[in-house]
């Protein structure tokens, strides 16, 4: 599983409730993009919730592709707005935290440990493959790259 499959929302039953319906836990969730971030579903929120709702979908939500929220953008963004909060030096746990004040979003610090893991390896390979394509640049960009989340 992704990690965005493990991305849920805060205070899910507060926002089930002000929205009179039963939505999944996961943000990503098809029924979550379309009930919460979409038409009618803002308007039945409360303002402190309507901010981060809105913060979210500005943030990760604003492509401009046909089949949005479906193309894989958003998932895209928010596993970049991970490795970001990674990048600054924030442990897991931390990045938990932020990501509660900033979209009222949750995760399991466990689950964000292996996927911080997770991308070392996959930059690690990437770098391997680099190497051998004898792009030494590139190589040395992923090892920047991968030194900024193992740091
Ligand atoms: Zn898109």
């Amino acid at each position: 599983m992704a990690i965005t499959d493990k991305i849920y929302l805060k205070n899910h039953r507060q926002i089930a409730s002000q929205l009179e319906t039963s939505i999944p836990k996961g943000v990503f969730k098809g029924a979550t993009l379309d009930l919460l971030f979409q038409g009618e579903g803002l308007e039945k929120l409360d303002d402190a919730t309507r901010e981060r709702v809105l913060d979210f979908a500005s943030d990760f939500l604003d492509c401009a592709c046909d089949t949005n929220p479906y193309c894989g953008c958003p998932e895209r963004k928010f596993v970049a707005y991970l490795l970001e909060l990674r990048a600054q030096g924030l442990g897991p746990d931390a990045i938990v935290d932020v990501m509660g004040d900033d979209y009222l979003v949750y995760a399991y610090s466990g689950d964000i440990l292996s996927f911080l893991d997770n991308s070392v390896r996959t930059l690690e390979a990437a770098e391997g493959l680099a190497r051998v394509d004898g792009a030494r640049e590139k190589a040395a960009e992923i090892d920047a790259a991968k030194r900024d989340l193992a740091k």
